[in-house]
């Protein structure tokens, strides 16, 4: 019974995406939408379950299947914007569909939910990052978060002048600014990664989705805590936090608690599982 009991979370998060795979289906009378959300939570309760079988790299079988599905076929087979520009297209021309639905589920109110799991599991430019050799940071944190607000207001700036133009190819040159985006990301993402020694350094200063994801996430009900009880104090977790968490801190306004990526870094590494 006991070991039964450990796969209710797989079991959970995936009756919550076929919830949402069904009720896009029906609403919107297309049926990608349950291909779509199926396919991803079965790969999110798929890493959970080898996640819970103790499987070092499940993380990064959920970040490849997810990555590569919304990378490659999304955005490269189906030509869909999925980036913060495809957001703010289907934002300004009133239609709830591809990019937006995406941003609704996993960037703005699916935090409140799991915080920034997204981050954690399943985006394409992280994918990549995080097979470079800086899994934990060399440096201490840069006070360069600021950036990530530039970006934002430069990818609301491109899609306004766009419209504003009135051009009639604005779908084609959306498809090339996912790829020149895309290319940008992974450009600067990997320059400074190698400059920071931080294989995150991208999402802590640059990423414009983050606008979006810190605020939300500070109320995610899916969140590290420490039980003082068990801790011994021996700092093993913050060593190998990628995003320099204070996880042994429960206040939700712990250092940095809404750049959790829920890794879980920090829980396989505690010696008294206190995590
Ligand atoms: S911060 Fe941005 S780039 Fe980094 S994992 Fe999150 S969404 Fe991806
Ligand atoms: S190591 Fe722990 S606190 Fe740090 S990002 Fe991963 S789950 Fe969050
Ligand atoms: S690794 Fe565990 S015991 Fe050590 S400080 Fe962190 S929570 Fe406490």
């Amino acid at each position: 019974m006991q070991q039964a009991k450990k796969y209710v979370w797989p079991l959970l998060i995936l009756a919550v995406f076929e919830a949402v795979a069904v009720t896009l289906w029906l609403t919107k009378h297309n049926l990608f939408y349950l291909f779509n959300f199926s396919y991803i939570g079965l790969s999110v309760s798929l890493g959970i379950f080898l996640f819970i079988r103790k499987y070092r790299h499940a993380r990064r079988v959920v970040q490849l299947l997810v990555g590569l599905y919304m990378l490659v076929y999304l955005g490269l087979i189906c030509r869909e914007n999925m980036q913060i520009e495809g957001f703010w297209y289907y934002l300004f021309t009133g239609v709830f569909e591809a990019a937006t639905i995406h941003y609704a589920v996993a960037k703005i109110f699916g935090p409140l939910l799991f915080g920034r799991g997204w981050c954690g599991y399943a985006c394409w430019t992280a994918m990549v990052l995080d097979f470079l050799p800086y899994k934990v940071p060399a440096q201490p944190r840069k006070k360069l978060g600021w950036i990530r607000y530039v970006t934002f207001a430069a990818s609301l700036v491109f899609v306004g002048a766009l419209f504003v133009s009135g051009t009639g190819r604005i779908e084609r040159i959306m498809f090339w600014a996912f790829i020149i985006g895309n290319a940008a990301y992974y450009a600067i993402g990997i320059a400074l990664a190698f400059r920071f020694k931080d294989n995150r350094a991208f999402c802590k200063y640059v990423c414009p989705v983050t606008v979006f994801l810190k605020p939300m996430s500070y109320f995610s009900l899916l969140r590290v805590t420490c039980d003082k009880e068990k801790c011994v104090s021996c700092g093993k977790c913050r060593k190998v936090c990628p995003m320099d968490v204070d996880m042994t801190d429960n206040s939700r306004q712990r250092e940095n608690g809404t750049e959790c990526i829920l890794c879980m870094e920090c829980v396989k590494n505690c010696p008294r599982g206190a995590l």
